[in-house]
């Protein structure tokens, strides 16, 4: 047995192999060690003698296990018994099955419901840039291109939304992606695998699909993307040993239909997860989620993630919302319809990857009725447009074979319905009524012959058999054949009792072979509905988002933005939709945007903590939620298409990456530079603060005109340098907004409204009262602020009444004049004299004693 293990074993390196036994999965030699350690199992010995390590687990708590160790990315093989035991000659004969990888579980039980399980592909040359994903518990298979002019923004974004548990890429793929992985702590959770492209992928998609040509998926030119495709498709296949896989097309998007967000955006707008990244809690999903089914949950967080650009496209999705809008009543009773209804995609993965049981047909049947009543309830309308024939079938079919409550188990019987096979019947009947029907063989000879002592008996060696006593063996007919002889009786058998004992005796098990049979006959009926049945999940899971997005509207008070192809962007009582969930209801306040092509440059000014960020951000959600088709959180919105949202936010996140601070931030403003357009909305909050104040301002000012000469993007720009409002007097689309303060003697009062105009001081010092500072602290800062604010007076008359706006080389110039006078001012005597001794000391002549007295003598300096 070990020598058949070790030659299994050799082809699976790489995995852990499940190896069967019995009731038992065993895991020998390394193995053992790693299962015993990640699964807390106990390590054991094969036997004494070999000393070889064995950890084992029972079979049909295997499942658990297995996601347990995926989940910490191994690969699992599992290895059966393919014969028979009491048929094998020697050793019985085991093989792979099945091997399991992060992305591709099959064991939905373990997978969170509302969450893709995603395998990506990624296949990167020069600037063009691949991706493939496949979910294989639903069936779901994308493929996507996009040009990355720096390589990685993009793509690193794209990854953040497909959220895949596993990556398969080429050599140059893996380093470049092992490095941005661990930079953007993307790492944990995604298992990267070093993978190479196929030979001949096109020939590869074809065959497997079963098409002339990949025009059909409007791939046929794109040759990474059929690269990327075949490489996991293939990936899959193989893991799968043979077994079919639910992917039955392939879906392309184009990037260009869908609106750009960057890592950094998704990240900063808190779209999907809060900022750690922990939880949905505090993001837009969990704003939006009362999604009745896991099918809703999540097709919504793939339509949040990708906001469309197609006018057309949104307003379609507009009307569905508005409709359910209108019809309360039909709404609510669809959402409490959705509520029956089961993970249809995953059933149907399940199915074609043969793990599905009974239970999951009944919870399908019970679906596919829920669905058709939702049928009946929309009458048709072209938002549930379902193949309801089809349907039908499938329900009757399970309705007709499956009992309603089956166990868990297909191999144990009690799952087909009495009446539904003849022979089934028969055989139920013979293990339920197996006795009565000895008796009544019984009495039927003892007619027959007249031998009223005949009795039917059973024994281990002979079975069932008549036995008749001596005094009437003459009665005995020609047809009992004899089998024993005792002292008093004669023992006999007939061929009906023999036809029969060979009946109850395997009943029991010729019936949970004949009904595994029968079950799996009835899958592979319904596999041939899969297409209806996969649209039919693809169809609920979009009535759920729309009913939901329309139940959130009302709810939180949101109205129909309008999307225009013009210019322009016009909300008006707007509010942030995540921030107002967090704060006491009604105390958000609202305020208000409008850019177009003659002003969309803003600057906004205000303290610390007064809402600019939260200003910003709401804007750009909102503009976000309207091309996703939903409904906003403010009084009017009149929103133009805009393809890209960028975002530069504040230093508190930027721990997180290896990169310096102000390098990290300057080279995302890069990227932003580079990329955005004219249809681009960009929030700028603070940049430039990485530096110190005049380098900030400078570069903070330089970008700004960049954008809105060489850009034109509409863009905010949040600063407490309130020097900055200066802008706004040399570029004519630009405008200052603040944030209202009001401030008496004693403090300052945030009154959170934005009003035009600039801001005329930080505030600073006053946030930081706000914030419990210490007295002593406040009233110097004050002072200090105070010299500090007459040496910039002096600077700015310098420069002769031109204005601080330009700070161009002069003021550079100017600032580095003034520099030393601020060493002069700090630098004591003492000071001097110590650097004036460190500069004199040679080290290379010095002995250790010298040195000690020279410290000394500094120390004495000091003091
Ligand atoms: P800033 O970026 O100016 O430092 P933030 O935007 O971070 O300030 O806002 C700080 C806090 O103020 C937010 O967390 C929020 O609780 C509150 N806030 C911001 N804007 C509003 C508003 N419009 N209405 C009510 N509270 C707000
Ligand atoms: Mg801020």
């Amino acid at each position: 047995m070990m020598k058949q293990y070790n030659e299994i074993k050799a082809d699976y390196k790489d995995s852990i192999l499940f190896y069967r036994m019995g009731d038992f999965y065993e895991m020998f030699y390394e193995d053992a060690k790693i299962a015993s350690k990640e699964l807390g199992l106990t390590l054991t010995k094969r036997n004494k003698k070999t000393d070889v390590p064995l950890a084992g687990i029972p079979y049909h708590s295997a499942a658990s296990y297995i996601a347990k160790l995926v989940g910490k990315g191994y690969k699992v093989a599992i290895c059966e018994q393919v014969e028979d035991p009491k048929q094998a000659k020697g050793i019985v004969k085991r093989d792979v099955i099945r091997i399991i990888t992060p992305g591709t579980i099959i064991d939905t039980e373990y997978l969170d419901e509302k969450v893709n399980n995603y395998l990506l592909g990624i296949l990167i040359d020069n600037k063009k840039i691949a991706l493939a994903y496949v979910d294989i518990t639903t069936g779901e298979f994308r493929v996507s291109e996009m040009n990355d002019e720096n390589v990685g923004y993009k793509l690193l974004g794209e990854i953040n939304k497909i959220s895949p548990k596993e990556i398969l890429t080429d050599d140059k793929g893996y380093s470049f992606l092992s490095q941005e992985l661990e930079n953007h702590r993307m790492k944990d959770g995604i298992s990267l695998q070093k993978m190479s492209a196929i030979r001949n992928s096109e020939k590869y998609l074809t065959e497997y699909f079963n098409i002339q040509s990949l025009e059909s998926f409007g791939i046929a030119d794109k040759e990474l993307v059929i690269k990327a495709a075949a490489m996991i498709l293939k990936y899959v296949v193989e893991l799968q040993k043979g077994k079919e896989v639910p992917v039955t097309k392939i879906t392309y998007t184009s990037s260009e239909d869908i609106m750009e967000l960057n890592l950094t955006t998704q990240k900063n707008l808190d779209i999907i997860s809060n900022w750690r990244g922990e939880s949905t809690n505090g993001s837009l999903l969990w704003v939006l989620d009362y999604c009745k089914s896991s099918m809703g949950s999540r097709l919504l967080k793939k339509i949040i993630k990708n906001p469309l650009l197609d006018i057309e496209k949104i307003k379609r999705r507009q009307e569905h919302i508005g409709f359910f809008i209108n019809e309360v009543l039909l709404r609510e009773e669809i959402r409490e319809k959705l509520k029956d209804i089961y993970d249809i995609e995953r059933i149907i993965g399940k199915l074609v990857l043969e793990t599905v049981n009974g239970r999951d047909l009944v919870a399908l049947k019970q679906s596919i009725r829920s669905s058709l009543e939702l049928y009946k309830m929309l009458k048709g309308h072209e938002l549930f447009k379902i193949d309801a024939e089809n349907l039908v079938n499938v329900y009757n079919l399970i309705e007709k074979i499956i009992v309603e409550d089956p166990p868990f188990s297909i191999r144990e019987g009690g799952i087909i319905r009495d009446g539904y096979n003849k022979e089934l019947d028969e055989l139920r009947d013979i293990s339920n009524h197996g006795k009565d029907y000895i008796l009544k063989i019984e009495t039927e000879e003892r007619e027959k012959t007249g031998i009223k002592g005949l009795k039917i008996k059973y024994n281990k060696v002979f079975g069932y058999f008549i036995e008749i006593t001596k005094a009437n063996v003459e009665n005995v007919p020609d047809y009992y054949i004899r089998k024993q002889t005792l002292t008093n009786a004669e023992r006999y058998i007939v061929p009906e009792l023999k036809t029969y004992e060979e009946k109850v005796l395997n009943a029991k098990t010729r019936i949970e072979t004949l009904e595994y049979y029968l079950f799996k006959e009835l899958t592979n009926e319904i596999k041939k509905y899969r297409e209806s049945l996969q649209d039919l999940g693809y169809k609920i899971g979009y009535l759920d988002v729309i009913t939901n997005l329309s139940h959130v509207a009302i709810k939180n008070g949101y109205v129909k933005p309008e999307i225009t192809e013009e210019s322009t962007l016009e909300i008006l009582g707007g509010r942030h939709p995540i921030i107002e969930k967090l704060i006491p209801v009604g105390e958000f306040v609202k305020n208000k945007v409008i850019l177009d092509d003659k002003k969309n440059f803003v600057v906004l000014t205000g303290p610390n903590m007064s809402g600019k960020s939260t200003y910003m951000k709401q804007i750009a959600l909102i503009i976000i939620m309207s091309h996703i088709g939903s409904y906003v959180p403010a009084d009017y919105a009149r929103i133009g298409l805009v393809d890209r949202i960028f975002t530069r936010i504040g230093a508190s996140d930027d721990l997180m990456t290896g990169q310096s601070t102000f390098m990290l931030e300057m080279s995302e403003v890069a990227n932003i530079l580079n990329s955005a357009t004219s249809k681009s909305f960009i929030i700028l909050d603070e940049i430039g603060r990485g530096t110190s104040t005049f380098d900030g301002i400078s570069i903070a000012t330089a970008i700004s005109e960049y954008i809105h000469d060489k850009i034109g993007a509409k863009t905010i720009f949040a600063t407490h340098y309130h020097e900055l409002t200066q802008l706004c007097d040399k570029l004519d689309r630009a405008e200052n907004y603040r944030i209202e303060v009001e401030e008496n003697d004693k403090e300052i009062k945030f009154l959170r409204e934005i009003v035009k105009g600039g801001a005329d001081k930080s505030y600073g010092i006053e946030v930081a009262r706000l914030a419990g500072l210490p007295k002593e602290i406040l009233i110097n800062s004050k002072k200090i602020l105070k010299t500090l604010e007459e040496r910039k007076n002096i600077i700015e008359k310098k420069l002769g009444g031109e204005q601080m706006m330009l700070f161009g080389s002069l003021v550079q110039e100017e600032i580095k004049k003034e520099e030393p006078l601020k060493e002069e001012k700090s630098i004591s005597k003492e000071e001097e004299l110590i650097i004036k001794l460190l500069r004199d000391v040679d080290i290379n002549s010095l002995t250790p004693m010298d040195a000690i007295i020279k410290l000394n003598e500094l120390k004495k300096l000091l003091n």
